[in-house]
């Protein structure tokens, strides 16, 4: 069975001694956890702290890019190496807002999926449709292009899968447990014509206004695996309720 995977992507938010701060107040509180995957995503900069802090746990630590150069004259950037030195077990590849505030195109990400898996990492694959491509009747063909585009010539190994309707990231409109559920069974229906069997293996995410009141509904789902959370993953006691959703 596929264990449940909830990550929190904490975007452009928290400084190091904010992510202390939530750390400090979250272990105690999850550490009976022992049937669902906890995940934290901060940014770059608190990674090191963070994997510190969460050395021995049973919280992960994932970082939210990477860029697939292993090392080199890359201004700005940071390899696999170098986030798994600082401990962490996954990384965020693909998500809506680099695809669309940094043009990362379907090639370029499965280039970082390939480097962070190459590397050892975990990678929270991300996916999804504009509400405009949804209304126009593309939603399909633009899952089913990012998927095969960005997992081309990838293994399953340490691979999760998030769809993400970009309609319904940071806007409080959460898809249907139906709509979500629709989704998530076509994706993996890709997955199937792509990785047979082990289809049913990956964890297949929700991300878009998760919150403490509707992660259980969406959870119901038998294809959604778990979720992505941003908003409602930034305060410690939000978060410790969605991880502890049933
Ligand atoms: C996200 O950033 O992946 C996300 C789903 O954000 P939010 O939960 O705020 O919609």
């Amino acid at each position: 069975m596929r264990k449940p995977f909830i990550a929190a992507n904490w975007k452009m938010y928290k400084t190091t001694g904010e992510t202390k701060d939530f750390i400090t107040n979250f272990l105690p509180a999850v550490k009976a956890v022992d049937n669902v995957d906890i995940v934290l995503a901060p940014p770059f900069i608190s990674l090191s702290l963070a994997g510190d802090l969460l050395k021995g746990s049973n919280v992960m630590l994932s970082a939210q890019d990477l860029y697939f150069e292993a090392e080199g004259a890359y201004t700005g950037e940071v390899s696999a190496k170098m986030i798994l030195d600082v401990g962490c077990k996954w990384v965020i590849v693909g998500h809506s807002e680099r695809r669309q505030y940094f043009n990362e195109s379907d090639d370029f990400l499965n280039k970082k999926t390939k480097a962070a898996k190459a590397a050892g990492l975990g990678v929270i694959f991300c996916i999804g449709e504009s509400l405009d491509e949804r209304n126009s009747g593309k939603m399909f063909d633009i899952i089913k292009r990012e998927v095969e585009g960005g997992l081309k010539d990838v293994d399953t190994d340490n691979l999760v899968v998030a769809y993400e309707p970009i309609w319904a990231i940071g806007t409080g409109v959460t898809a249907t447990p139906d709509q979500a559920q629709e989704a998530h069974a076509f994706v993996r229906d890709r997955l199937r014509d792509m990785y047979g069997a082990k289809a049913d293996d990956i964890r297949i995410l929700y991300g878009g206004s998760v919150k403490p009141d509707n992660v259980t509904e969406i959870m119901s789902k038998p294809d959604v695996d778990g979720a992505l959370v941003g908003g409602a993953s930034l305060k410690p006691d939000s978060f410790e309720k969605i991880v502890k959703f049933g």
